[in-house]
């Protein structure tokens, strides 16, 4: 039973963003309800969990019924099937007009360049040909993407030859073809969290700095050990990006920073982002808090760290099978500073994201020092 002054947030989605998301909303008293397909492992721990099938608008009106607001963990949540089984009487946040800007990334990089936000060149290509005559004038490498669906790297390849296109073109391929883009030699790659609402206004996280491994984000150190200018550039292109793309709630802008100091955008993820997780000790109000206090409408919170370092180390599986909690989780939290965070999915497969560590210090490598011994003693 709700305490019917507070309002209710519904999230459609099933895993750890959505479970970070709840944690903020019910340290408020926000009463949270959470929809997912299935029995999804780290939502667990709240009350308010319903599975069922979130296509049938049936089941989303029944959800809905009690939700001031929804909201999504992912860009492919069905938010617009959401906002179509409920109308009028409830918001969905962000927009079904921002998600389906964002998830095609042939249409978000459009949207974006359209609206002068610096971007690797690109071109949408129907056919293997049309994608060698584009590489060739582009000049080798070049990285073909999936318009849809991709994660951490999946979905992308890096060709360096005509064959080597030819040869991944029809395992990536939809029937709408792939984007080429221009590989970017950059110097590093930085990330950037903006939090708007309804009306636009907006905050903005420090730049991040973060570390890839296999495709796959391994650790985010912030502040970014950048110039000012960059930083400077980074922070008006997030915003500017997420104007165009008029996101509500949290959206991550990943960036390249590239040798001769343009910052250029990557993607933008429209919700709470690995890369932001260090917010959550880092920062005066985290992502995930941002996140629920946009989508209600109400004033966002301040963005400045609370030490002068921050860093997230991400805790990947190493096996296959079921995890049970780790046992070597007071390891963990015997590392000074550090805080683990661990996600409780019910499957674990290697490489999967099962947790994170942020640590924070007085500089970098002291952060970072806590934040990887604490993560190298877990083990998932
Ligand atoms: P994720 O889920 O990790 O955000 P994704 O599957 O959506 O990834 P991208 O963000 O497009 O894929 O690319 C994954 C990584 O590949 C990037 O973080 C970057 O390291 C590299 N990459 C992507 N595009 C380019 C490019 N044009 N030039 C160089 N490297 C690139
Ligand atoms: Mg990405």
């Amino acid at each position: 039973m709700s305490i019917s002054s507070f309002p209710t947030i519904g999230i459609l989605g099933g895993g750890q963003l959505g479970k970070m998301m709840a944690a903020e909303a019910v340290r408020m008293s926000i009463n949270v309800r959470l929809l997912s397909p299935k029995d999804a492992g780290p939502m667990q721990a709240y009350s308010g969990v319903m599975a069922g099938d979130w296509t049938d608008p049936d089941v989303l009106r029944d959800f809905g019924a009690d939700c001031d607001i929804i909201t999504v963990e992912s860009e492919w949540a069905p938010a617009a099937e959401a906002a179509d089984a409920l109308g009028d009487a409830v918001d969905v946040w962000p927009s079904t007009h921002t998600l389906e800007l964002i998830k095609d990334k042939g249409v978000q990089k459009q949207h974006l360049a359209d609206a002068d936000c610096p971007v690797p060149d690109f071109e949408c290509c129907e056919t293997v040909d049309e994608a060698v005559a584009v590489a060739n004038d582009f000049g080798y490498p070049v990285v073909l993407k999936q318009y849809r669906g991709a994660y951490d790297g999946y979905g992308n390849a890096t060709v360096h030859s005509d064959e080597e296109l030819r040869e991944a073109w029809p395992d990536l391929a939809t029937d709408d073809g792939l984007m080429v883009e221009m590989f970017a030699e950059f110097t590093r790659e930085l990330a950037v969290q903006v939090a708007r609402r309804p009306g636009g206004e907006q905050v903005v996280y420090p730049v991040a700095y973060t570390e890839q491994e296999n495709h796959r984000c391994h650790a985010v150190e912030v502040p970014a050990d950048v110039d000012d200018d960059v930083a400077e550039k980074a922070h008006a292109i997030a915003q500017r990006s997420v104007d165009a793309a008029e996101g509500v709630g949290l959206i991550a802008v990943e960036l390249f920073e590239m040798p001769d100091g343009r910052v250029l955008v990557n993607e933008l993820a429209p919700r709470p982002h690995n890369t932001g997780h260090y917010t959550i000790e880092g920062c005066d109000t985290s992502q995930f808090e941002n996140h629920v206090r946009a989508v209600l409408d109400w004033p966002l919170g301040s963005t400045d760290l609370r030490r002068p370092a921050a860093v997230m180390v991400n805790v990947l599986g190493e096996r296959e099978g079921t995890p049970a909690q780790p046992d070597t989780l007071p390891d963990a939290l015997a590392v000074d500073g550090a805080t683990p965070h661990i996600y409780g999915k019910p499957d674990v497969r290697p490489g999967r994201k099962m947790g994170h560590v942020t640590a924070l210090g007085d500089d970098r490598a002291d952060a970072r020092n806590r934040a990887e011994e604490a993560a190298d003693a877990l083990h998932l």
